[in-house]
């Protein structure tokens, strides 16, 4: 379905709280420290306590396995909030949320929800999400990690590329897609599996080195016939990629609202420098070209809000909203990368140093229209919607 009526975006007391906690804590506790910990692409695991404190990261999950139930709309308010200030704590926050959590909240047994996703929800551990492979990125059916069943256990081979939020001092392990022959029919398997850390055969690859998202902890994970229990298969045996794409798809809302914080965060900077900064006599802001980029540039936030607003809107009253995420994702990607550039063109050279953040903004856009599905596969989602 591609359109629903009766929408309200109207924020809730709830919400304006929770966007009132989260600008403070940035502010005060991510702020002052951001460009140290990108320029030293240091992974600051005690802010991801302290939002464990403030009850941040299990904004999707029922109280019953330790999260806050706050829903969608409350994620996109405290994602922009941080996002605005640290596009890699917010995506490591967002990762967590969505693709790490999710899984087992939608997939998991009763005894895997309490295992693994109340620790998650509690902010103890970091959730991750395993999908992409070599030959499996936006060819995600292609993947070719196996495996196979031992008794009473699963036997994992293969190796996953480009796993974020896997490798650090907080991560419980992650869920893995893998591939386990073929049905009757001819199709390929797949099982998602739960893989914890530790595991005997599993090893954490090192770090990337990245052009942006430089504290966000992302490695190869690899498999050499590493052995879970049975019960670490999560849904049903075979139904292992239908559960991976289904959690892309707020996945892609959570995405989307980096994007939106990433621009918001460049409009607010640009705006502050183009009133202080003065050439030919007054101000940057006086000039219209440079009024013209900011107006610009507020008009394409404000779209972007309103698509997410509006994905997010649709997923809360539980209606279908995979269509919408996808145009967000898309939409707000793009506006991000056309943002940070035009926040750097405004500051001139002081915008091409690390002396100003957002030099930090604009290593950190080009990603968005790359993970979690590229702009090309966010168009095929679009497109396979309109009948294409
Ligand atoms: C920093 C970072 C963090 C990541 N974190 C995770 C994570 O936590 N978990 C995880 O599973 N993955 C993660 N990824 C992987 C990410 O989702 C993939 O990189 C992404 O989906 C693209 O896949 P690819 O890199 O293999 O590119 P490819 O699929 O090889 O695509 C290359 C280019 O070709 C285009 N293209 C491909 N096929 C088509 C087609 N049919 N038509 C038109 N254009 C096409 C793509 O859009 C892209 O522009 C991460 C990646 C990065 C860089």
């Amino acid at each position: 379905m591609l359109y629903a009526i009766g929408m309200n975006f109207e924020l809730t007391p709830e919400h304006l709280m929770l966007k009132d906690l989260c600008r403070d804590f940035a502010r005060k506790e991510i702020a002052p420290y951001a460009d140290e910990w990108f320029d030293a692409e240091h992974f600051p695991v005690e802010v991801y306590r302290k939002m464990a404190d403030l009850n941040l990261m299990g904004l999707l999950i029922p109280e019953e396995y330790g999260g806050t139930n706050a829903g969608t709309m409350a994620m996109v308010v405290a994602l922009e909030e941080i996002g605005k200030v640290d596009q890699s704590i917010a995506t490591t926050l967002q990762a967590h949320l969505t693709i790490g959590s999710l899984p087992f909240l939608h997939f998991g047994t009763e005894a895997q929800k309490k295992q693994w996703l109340a620790p998650l929800a509690r902010g103890e551990r970091l959730g991750a999400f395993g999908l992409t492979e070599a030959e499996a990125g936006s060819d995600a059916a292609n993947i070719q990690t196996t495996a196979h069943r031992d008794g009473d256990s699963w036997v994992v081979n293969g190796t996953k590329c480009f796993i974020s939020n896997a490798g650090t001092p907080i991560s419980y392990g992650l869920v893995a897609l893998t591939t386990n022959g073929k049905d009757e029919s001819g199709k390929r398997r797949y099982c998602a599996l739960i893989i914890p850390k530790g595991t005997p055969g599993y090893t954490i690859g090192r770090r990337y080195k990245k052009i942006g998202w430089h504290g966000v902890d992302t490695r190869e994970q690899i498999f050499e016939n590493v052995r879970v229990p049975r019960e670490n298969l999560l849904g049903e045996e075979g139904s292992g990629f239908r559960a991976f794409l289904k959690t892309l798809e707020c996945g892609r809302i959570s995405v989307a609202t980096l994007g939106l914080s990433l621009a918001q965060g460049c409009l607010e900077m640009s705006t502050k420098y183009a009133l202080e900064r003065k050439t030919f006599g007054k101000p940057l802001a006086s000039h219209q070209a440079i009024q013209f980029k900011l107006a610009d540039m507020a008009t394409q936030v404000e779209m972007a809000r309103l698509m997410i607003y509006r994905a997010a809107w649709l997923r809360d009253q539980g209606q279908p909203f995979a269509t919408q995420a996808a145009m967000a994702k898309l939409a707000s990607s793009e506006i991000a990368v056309r943002a940070a550039e035009e926040a750097v063109q405004i500051h001139g050279g002081y915008g091409y140093t690390r002396e100003f953040p957002v030099s930090r903004f604009y290593l950190d856009s080009k990603i968005l229209t790359i993970g979690e599905g590229t702009s090309e596969v966010q168009r095929m989602v679009i497109a396979r919607q309109l009948g294409c």
